[in-house]
């Protein structure tokens, strides 16, 4: 309440002054959460500047854009190859369907690749029309702070000019990491393997994330060999145990080498390709070897630490619960934050600041019921706790619902390929408190779930709420058997 209060009388006492500043407010970064906050920043009433790279639509060395990562090396175009990658396997599918698939079918990736940049293009200057249309004025060029109210703008031609404003705001996102493994220059990243030359016919993916299984899918989907080595047992850390081995299963069904409990030890160049080493004593010849291990904020060229703004062990920039830095008039949002490393969660963090900061309104990003989606094929999405997060913080008992089944385009095309449902509830409330699928359509079907979560449905709403049919999507609303009803494992002190 104490800190309410102080930021109330802050911002009401600032914004009485006359302004000495040249803006209200400079973000540094114009990707989704940066141009969020400016737009509705300047719509309510601010003068915004916002600071960004050019963008080169191939070159993955020059790494600006307005749109950000999300637009530009990021969702949208990996949502363009998955896009891509599907139609291989639904036209084997189709056969089964009574389409004569009797001539070669070619996949033409630089026909697929100049699609991808054309839109990518459009998208931008979408991007810079939503702010132009805001009155924000964009420069082009990079950012750095000088002082709490100083940005200093390094401009194409190399000169620089600084601005001063009442409030600068910090959204540079995050960019790809590499481990330290010799040979690693042989490896790329996500941002080159978006706009590869050529398709590789050999592929091994590095890492166990959203981006490692993405790529994997995509990949493979295009008829690549792909060999996917992940440290730990299963894939994707963190997220239900169950649903990770069914996207395991579906990869390998799928054509995906797994490599499990693996790490890669040396990447060698020769005449047949890039021989990689596993500690595993595996050896493996690719075209492309991508490393997808995680991503870090981009923090190391802004400057911070001169001008004092704390940062955590990792580089990420420490904020409050309202995206501010210790230094009151310096604010970040998005990943550079390394808070929930989302394109959407950015938007909120960015709606939000502009809120609070200009829109008269004190408001908290809200972590809860977020929900996600790995497009690997078929995708995996969730809201809420996995089982394991449930069994850990629920005071009594879970239940848990599951269904798996075989979709019913799969029972006339022949993949062998089931759809898995998963409920999460609170034995006490009756409240779902968790929910994922892995199957076809699972991010479409599971943001009208997520609404369900954040209003606090009960198991029994949603046995109430009438299905669709025939849909995978009704299963949600049909899970009336328990699956396993769950004790939290008692304590020493309980026993
Ligand atoms: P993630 O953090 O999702 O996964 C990183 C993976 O790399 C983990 O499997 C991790 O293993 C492994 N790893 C980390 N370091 C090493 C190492 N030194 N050697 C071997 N393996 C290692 O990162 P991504 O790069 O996949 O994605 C980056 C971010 O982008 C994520 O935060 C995600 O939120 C976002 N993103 C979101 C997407 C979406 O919403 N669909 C799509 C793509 C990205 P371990 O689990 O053992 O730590």
């Amino acid at each position: 309440m104490a800190r309410k209060m102080q930021i109330d009388g802050e911002l009401e006492n600032s914004n009485k002054e006359e302004s000495q500043y040249d803006f209200d407010l400079f973000v540094i970064g114009a990707g989704s959460g940066g141009v969020r906050a400016a737009r509705f920043s300047a719509q309510y009433g601010a003068k915004v500047g916002i600071c960004e790279l050019p963008f080169h639509p191939i070159s993955s060395e020059v790494l600006g854009g307005v749109g950000g990562t999300c637009v530009i090396r990021g969702c949208v175009p990996k949502k363009i190859l998955v896009y891509g990658a599907s139609f291989g396997p639904e036209l084997e599918d189709a056969r089964n369907f009574g389409w004569e698939l009797n001539n070669k079918i070619d996949f033409n990736w630089k026909k697929l690749l100049h699609k991808k940049t054309e839109e990518i293009i459009r998208l931008n200057g979408i991007y810079k029309r939503l702010l132009s249309n805001a009155g924000v004025k964009l420069y082009e060029g990079e950012g750095k702070v000088v002082g709490p109210n100083e940005v200093e703008l390094t401009q194409l031609d190399g000169t620089k000019i600084c601005y001063s404003a009442k409030h600068v705001l910090i959204a540079t996102g995050s960019r790809s990491e590499r481990p330290d493994i010799p040979g690693q220059e042989l490896a790329i990243t996500s941002d080159e393997a978006l706009s590869l030359d050529e398709l590789p016919k050999r592929a091994v993916v590095l890492g166990g994330g959203y981006i490692a299984v993405e790529f994997a899918s995509i990949w493979r989907g295009m008829g690549a060999t792909v060999d996917l080595c992940f440290r730990k047992e299963l894939p994707l850390t963190y997220f239900d145990n169950e649903m990770r081995a069914a996207v395991a299963r579906n990869l390998e069904g799928r054509g995906i080498n797994l490599h499990p409990s693996t790490n890669l030890i040396e990447l060698v160049k020769t005449e047949e390709g890039i021989r990689v080493l596993t500690d595993n004593d595996q050896e493996i010849v690719a075209d492309i070897v991508l490393f997808a291990t995680g991503r870090i904020p981009t923090t190391k060229r802004l400057n911070l630490q001169a001008v004092g703004v704390e940062l955590d062990e990792i580089g990420a920039i420490k904020v409050d619960e309202y995206s501010r830095t210790n230094i009151p008039s310096i604010w970040a949002i998005g990943d550079v934050t390394n808070r929930m490393n989302l394109t959407p969660v950015a938007l909120m963090e960015g709606t939000c600041f502009a809120k609070t900061v200009f829109g008269g309104q004190l408001s908290k990003p809200d972590y809860s019921n977020v929900p996600t989606a790995v497009f690997c094929v078929p995708p995996l999405s969730v809201v809420g706790l996995t089982e394991e997060e449930a069994i850990e913080q629920a005071k009594g008992d879970v239940l848990i619902f599951t269904s798996t089944f075989n979709p019913m385009r799969n029972t006339i095309s022949g993949r062998q390929e089931k759809t898995i449902m998963k409920l999460v509830v609170d034995a006490e409330t009756d409240k779902v408190i968790g929910a994922s699928m892995c199957g076809p359509d699972a991010a479409e079907i599971m943001q009208g779930i997520a609404i369900a979560l954040k209003c606090g449905a009960t198991k029994a709403m949603f046995d109430s709420t009438v299905g669709i049919h025939p849909s995978a999507a009704e299963e949600f609303v049909t899970m009336r058997t328990l699956t396993r009803r769950v004790s939290k494992p008692k304590t020493k002190l309980q026993e």
